[in-house]
């Protein structure tokens, strides 16, 4: 196995990358496990020098950052600057906030005083995938090691500049040796990582087989973990919608990094009254995208990451047709080099087809009409992902009541699933278990300790 970088556009191999040797992977182990026993020794405010240095530099190397990830997974160049910015000001939230989120909790005993602290717990395995290959590393960085952990990073194989661009911004920032270390493993060797006795967390982000594998792997070894998974976030259009704006949203969630997103809506539900318009306005839309450079701020369709990707996809949507999918527009690969397909339609997605329960990771969207809310909101629940999902209504009282009806980890009103480093990200069902970002996400690899203070006389 090799980590790989290709250029989606044009299918050029930039560079490729040898996995660790065994010694090597131990050495590099053997570095984190040092630098642990002096990190978690640290305060928050020297902690917090480093992490803000980090953000301040990524800041600052904007379009550089940018340019590795569109070269590598094809992300629009705006869409890269806006995930490096992104990417630091999620360090910056947590240099200025680790030390409040982690204070001691007091505690109300009948006898005595108590407190819980939180103290760090170790090494942190991490799995990482391409979509969004910087912000996935700052949503672990940031959290985790302003907590007193140190990290270790498999990122996905296709995006080896980026893992390693990463590793050294905290180089760059003044980081220990072993503080953050990238690691261009096998699976077979993240494995072994998982069950190794140094590591004490794992936190994964990317599809459901993987994440089963790897919590299967953390949970026989009673390692501590946290699971972000695929999903088929519900976009819930009602009959009393502002039609204009849901269909700005529909386009952008569904299109946003070409459909390659987590919680982007990939299930459009309508209801019956604006069911026709809607769907007339979301496809003139989504055809009037335009293929092009990604590199080119004009562009308003980049290529999927990778050739792989574009086949799996394409297959997807012909077992959906042969399983009774009607396509209304797209359903193929653009007629130009690279990794390009065309934003597709598909309507008629009966409970039976496998597309009902699965996830289109590109600009695929299932279109379903329904009679109404209740059944908007029972069609959003029939589904084995619960990520997030969004509803459209001028009602807020009513979107809210929606919201609380759909079992996912996240609901939006009126705007789509977007994330901000104070809102805590995850799902439930097959989407995973576990936050990200806020307040919670810097909880997930922390010792909870109660300490209890009380002048009690031993039991005799
Ligand atoms: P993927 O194949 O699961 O890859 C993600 C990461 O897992 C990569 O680093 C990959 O390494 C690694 N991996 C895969 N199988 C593994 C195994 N058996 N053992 C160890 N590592 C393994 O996912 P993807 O297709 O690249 O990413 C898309 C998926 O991620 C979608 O389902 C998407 O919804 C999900 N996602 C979820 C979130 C969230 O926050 N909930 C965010 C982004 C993406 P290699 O590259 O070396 O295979």
């Amino acid at each position: 196995m090799s980590y790989q970088s290709v250029n989606p556009y044009n299918g050029k191999t930039q560079q490729t990358f040898d996995t660790l040797t065994d010694q090597q992977l131990e050495a590099k182990v053997a570095a984190a496990t040092e630098c642990y026993k002096v990190w978690r020794q640290k305060s928050y405010a020297e902690r917090a020098v480093i992490m803000a240095r980090a953000a301040e530099l990524l800041h600052a190397r904007v379009d550089e950052f940018a340019k590795i990830a569109t070269l590598e997974m094809g992300k629009r160049i705006d869409e890269a600057r806006a995930e490096v910015d992104f990417s630091a000001r999620i360090l910056t939230y947590y240099a200025q906030n680790a030390e409040r989120f982690l204070a001691p909790v007091k505690l109300d005993p009948t006898q005595g005083e108590a407190h819980m602290e939180s103290s760090p717990i170790g090494l942190v395995f991490c799995v990482e995938p391409w979509n969004f290959p910087f912000y996935q590393l700052a949503r672990v960085a940031g959290p985790h090691l302003m907590a007193g952990n140190v990290l270790l990073i498999k990122h996905a194989s296709c995006v080896p500049q980026c893992a390693i661009a990463f590793d050294e911004l905290f180089a760059d920032a003044g980081a220990p040796a072993g503080l953050y270390t990238n690691l261009f493993i096998s699976h077979e060797q993240s494995n072994k990582l998982v069950s190794d006795a140094r590591i004490k967390g794992v936190a994964l982000t990317g599809s459901l087989e993987a994440g089963s594998a790897i919590a299967a792997k953390a949970g026989q070894n009673l390692k501590v973990s946290s699971m972000e998974l695929g999903g088929s976030d519900a976009f819930i259009v009602l009959e009393d919608a502002d039609l204009d704006n849901a269909v700005k949203w529909a386009v952008w969630g569904r299109m946003y990094n070409a459909g390659q997103t987590c919680c982007a809506a990939k299930r459009f539900i309508v209801v019956e009254e604006l069911a026709d318009q809607f769907l007339d306005q979301f496809q003139t839309a989504l055809s009037a995208l335009e293929a092009g450079d990604p590199m080119d701020e004009k562009t308003t369709l980049g290529p999927l990451s990778t050739e792989s990707s574009l086949t799996d996809l394409l297959k997807q949507v012909d077992t959906a047709v042969a399983h009774g999918a009607k396509v209304l527009i797209g359903g193929k690969r653009i007629d130009r080099p690279g990794a390009f397909m065309q934003p597709t339609i598909l309507t008629g997605v009966t409970p039976d087809n496998p597309a009902f329960r699965g996830e289109f990771f590109g600009p695929v969207a299932m279109f379903f009409r329904v009679e109404n809310e209740d059944q908007a909101i029972a069609l959003a629940n029939d589904s084995d992902f619960g990520l997030g999902g969004s509803v459209y209504t001028q009602d807020i009282e009513r979107g809210k009541r929606v919201a609380s009806q759909v079992e996912t980890g996240m609901m939006f009103i009126n705007n789509i699933d977007w994330t901000d480093p104070e809102l805590p990200f995850g799902g439930i069902k097959n989407s995973g278990y576990g936050r990200e970002l806020g307040n919670m996400g810097i909880q997930e690899f922390v010792n909870k300790k109660l300490v209890r203070v009380a002048s009690l006389s031993a039991p005799q």
